[in-house]
């Protein structure tokens, strides 16, 4: 079994999407491990997003992810990491494909609701950042 940081972005929470989403991480099997609301700076956005620092499209995006509350996970399952990413669709949701998150309920390339973690490492480094006690 394998555990991934999900988040469930502002835009998740402003919408009223929470249960619904949470909801099909859940149908699918996953287990909750850990879970917060909150409200990050943009510290902690740099932190989290340290491989987007530099991009052109990291400024609205620090913006966005430090706008209001949001959902932190970690979730637990087989094959987790692949798996919500599959559960969660394309990056930019006018492409994700009908039947994943961002595909159903997302028109935005940014605002796509949800985040998942690309890799077991990226997990580790995440999971850490967001849940530094979690045993
Ligand atoms: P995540 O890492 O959040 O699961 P992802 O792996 O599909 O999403 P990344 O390429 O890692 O996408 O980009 C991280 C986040 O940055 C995206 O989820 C999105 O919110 C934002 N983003 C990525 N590319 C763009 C873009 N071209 N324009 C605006 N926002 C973008």
């Amino acid at each position: 079994s394998q555990r991934t940081l999900v988040l469930l972005k502002p835009d998740t929470v402003r919408r009223g999407l929470v249960g619904e989403v949470l909801g099909r991480f859940e149908a699918k099997g996953l287990s909750i491990v850990a879970m917060d609301l909150r409200t990050i700076d943009g510290e902690q956005a740099d932190q989290h997003y340290a491989e987007h620092v530099e991009r052109d499209f990291y400024p609205p995006l620090r913006a966005f992810v430090t706008s209001g509350p949001l959902v932190a996970l970690v979730l637990e399952g087989d094959e987790a990491v692949e798996v919500v990413r599959a559960l969660n669709g394309a990056t930019d949701g006018r492409k994700a494909a009908p039947g994943t998150i961002r595909g159903d309920l997302s028109l935005s390339n940014r605002e796509n609701l949800v985040h998942g973690s690309d890799s077991p490492e990226s997990a580790s480094r995440e999971i850490k950042i967001w849940f530094p006690d979690l045993p």
